[in-house]
């Protein structure tokens, strides 16, 4: 017999998505565009008439390669934080991680649709209202490299061939 995930409660019911095309569904994770169709869970929604939670179970690698392939970059991000945490092509010092944990926290206000992402931005960074929000606006479309850069951190380049000493005279 199915329990409840959460409360452990015995009294579980099915749940049907009705959409205004009838019964049927498809889910898309977050970030993914708006036009694209999502994905079958593997299994019907449950619902516990104990807690009101409801579930499903999707395909793990199904999942993760459409995030892979149809995310936007915000979203892309996010899995790549999941994986390897916030500061994890920044260096192990006072400054890696200030960048890092404050990428972050934007990242999260953006992804929650928060209008406070401006404001934090701005504060973080100590730049007018006009460049936080210009700084902002396209900011589920930033790539990992253009957020760091804008808080100062330009990634160590490799070294170009000029760099080294030429082996012959
Ligand atoms: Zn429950």
């Amino acid at each position: 017999m199915e329990r409840c995930p959460s409360c452990r409660g015995e009294k579980v019911v099915p749940i049907e998505v009705v959409t205004s095309q009838g019964i049927g569904y498809g889910l898309r994770p977050q970030g993914c565009g708006t036009s694209r169709a999502g994905f079958a869970p593997r299994e019907p929604f449950a619902s516990c008439l104990s807690c009101g939670l409801v579930w499903s179970h999707l395909d793990p690698a199904v999942l993760r390669a459409y995030i892979d392939e149809h995310g936007l970059e915000l979203a892309r991000q996010h899995i790549e934080e999941l994986d390897g945490g916030p500061f994890r092509d920044l260096p192990d010092t006072d400054v890696g991680h200030w960048i890092g944990a404050a990428i972050s926290e934007i990242d999260a206000l953006v992804r929650a649709g928060s209008s406070a992402a401006v404001r934090r931005y701005r504060e973080l960074r100590g730049v007018t209202w006009d460049q936080a929000i210009r700084e902002t606006r396209d900011w589920s479309g930033l790539t990992r490299g253009e957020k760091l850069e804008l808080f100062g951190w330009v990634p160590k380049k490799k070294p170009a061939l000029d760099d080294f000493d030429a082996p012959f005279p």
